[in-house]
């Protein structure tokens, strides 16, 4: 399986924001690969490196139906030469989603348990008879300061030449990671992607050198609802940020972190000259939750 950041790009969004006498690039990690798009793939590395370090040989994570990390995990570890092994929320469903469908087709070994359970991140006693030794959990989303190496790695010469580094958030590894790789005068700005998550800021303070920390802003307004949820407006803007720019996005992440950057660009929030990247972290595969023809890409 071929997954590499070269087979990204940066796209200049010239048309658009010419009025605005500043430079919109997009860092394109949606195409690194067409089901693991983006950002997990580059936090799973910094977590599957140390694994081998302690010789694991199975991995187990967590995540939800849809969720982008579950099957990124999966492509990593079969690729890698890891078994993995995903705990999902909630009861097995009827017909499996086709993000879990995915995760099946690269070897990971689904496990569903109750809301509850999965609350306390509780590994199933058939999980623990089945792999009795040589577990290494990664934690739901790839969240850890692993995550965030990986992120940095990868990352850090893509970075250089921007003033400002725009970055959807979920667990916040992926900007803690853009904080570490970043230079002192460079503005990193992430787009929270769920409602009122206030401790954000802490916990992206925890994954960063004393140094680092508070070097970021966090914006809680553009969540469109809360986590995975969506509204006609942001349905509305995708499609016309597509057919603008020719850039797909997702709707749980990438679309609002572009919505912002749109918004804050047109009420001239960044000075003359100010060169933005905007990070597209991929995810597109969650599209697939929306009824068909909700999108025109
Ligand atoms: C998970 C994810 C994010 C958020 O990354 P965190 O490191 O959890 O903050 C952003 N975009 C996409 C597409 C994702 O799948």
């Amino acid at each position: 399986m071929e997954v590499s950041l070269q087979n990204s790009r940066i796209d200049s969004l010239k048309k658009p924001y010419q009025p605005f006498e500043i430079e919109v690039d997009v860092l394109r990690l949606d195409l690194i690969h067409p089901v693991i798009s983006g950002n997990k793939w580059f936090k799973l590395q910094g977590h599957l490196n140390e694994a081998k370090e302690q010789t694991k040989k199975t991995i187990i994570t967590f995540g939800g139906a849809y969720s982008n990390h579950l099957v990124a995990t999966a492509a990593a570890c079969q690729s890698a030469g890891l078994q993995s092994v995903g705990i999902v929320r909630g009861e097995m469903p009827q017909s499996l989603s086709h993000t879990l469908q995915d995760t099946a087709k690269f070897d990971m070994d689904l496990y569903f348990i109750s809301r509850q359970d999965y609350t306390l991140k509780k590994i199933p006693d058939a999980v623990t008879q089945k792999y009795p030794a040589d577990i290494y959990v990664v934690a739901e989303g790839g969240f850890g300061e692993k995550g965030s190496e990986g992120i940095a790695d990868l990352l850090k010469e893509s970075l250089a030449n921007y003033t400002h580094i725009l970055a959807s958030v979920g667990t916040g590894t992926t900007l803690a990671g853009l904080i570490s790789a970043a230079s002192a005068e460079q503005k990193i700005i992430g787009i929270s992607a769920l409602k009122g998550a206030f401790e954000l800021a802490d916990r992206i303070n925890t994954l960063l050198p004393y140094h680092l920390q508070n070097n970021f802003t966090l914006l809680h307004d553009f969540h469109f609802g809360g986590y995975a949820k969506h509204t006609p407006q942001l349905l509305r803007f995708m499609n016309d940020w597509f057919t603008q720019t020719g850039i797909p996005s997702d709707f749980v992440y990438t679309a609002k972190m572009f919505f912002a950057a749109d918004h804050l660009i047109r009420n001239q929030t960044f000075e003359h000259s100010s060169r933005l990247l905007l990070i597209h972290s991929g995810g597109l595969q969650g599209n697939r939750s929306l009824p068909e023809g909700t999108l025109i890409f």
